[in-house]
């Protein structure tokens, strides 16, 4: 673990890589048997899933294609309430298995309106695959079909996380507590 960010004492271990690696291919072996012969677009919201997004689709068995959204809703260490889209998806969502694979879910703004764009292609289905779930956070219904850890809430960095647009390079996931 990096030493400077230890001395700034500005985090505490949540997850750590094996816990995380662990989980992932729990996840992988899920989605293999739920979207087998099926006709798969796996679509990662960007930044906060990029990591995630490339673990878990190496452990699908499934062969699909990938597309991105890159969103934004948090200021600092909160949600702002409003959703910026900077990077539209290319690949039609029509006739596709849609598995929409995310970081983590908080008040469910950003997942709900996703969902509901993709849904205006008349997809075959649309599912949601997300590593950490806020439940308590969120503010608006949303069905996520696959999580992979509930926590409570907390800021977390790392693992694609971050802070500031900083630690997502972190192997591990910390909840990360801002001097400022
Ligand atoms: P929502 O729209 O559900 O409120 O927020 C979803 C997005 O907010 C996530 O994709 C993520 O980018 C960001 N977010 C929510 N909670 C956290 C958190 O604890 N840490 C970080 N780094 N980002 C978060």
């Amino acid at each position: 673990m990096p030493k400077k960010l230890k001395k700034m004492n500005h985090w505490t271990p949540l997850f750590t890589q094996e816990e995380i690696q662990t989980r992932v291919k729990e996840l992988g072996r899920e989605l293999s048997r739920d979207f087998a012969n099926k006709d798969v677009l796996a679509l990662g919201v960007l930044k906060g899933a990029c990591i995630f997004f490339s673990d878990l689709i190496r452990s699908i068995e499934t062969p699909l294609t990938v597309d991105f959204f890159i969103t934004s809703s948090y200021e600092k260490t909160k949600s702002s309430g409003n959703l910026k889209v900077h990077y539209e998806k290319q690949e039609t969502a029509k006739d596709k298995n849609v598995l929409i694979i995310d970081d983590i879910v908080d008040t469910g703004l950003t997942l709900k309106l996703l969902r509901e764009q993709i849904l205006k292609e008349n997809p075959r289905s649309v599912k949601i695959c997300t590593l950490l779930d806020k439940k308590e956070k969120r503010k608006v219904e949303v069905e996520v079909d696959y999580v992979g850890f509930e926590i409570p809430d907390l800021f977390v960095v790392g693992y694609g996380l971050d802070y500031e647009n900083k630690f997502r390079n972190l192997p591990f996931i910390a909840e990360f507590i801002s001097k400022q």
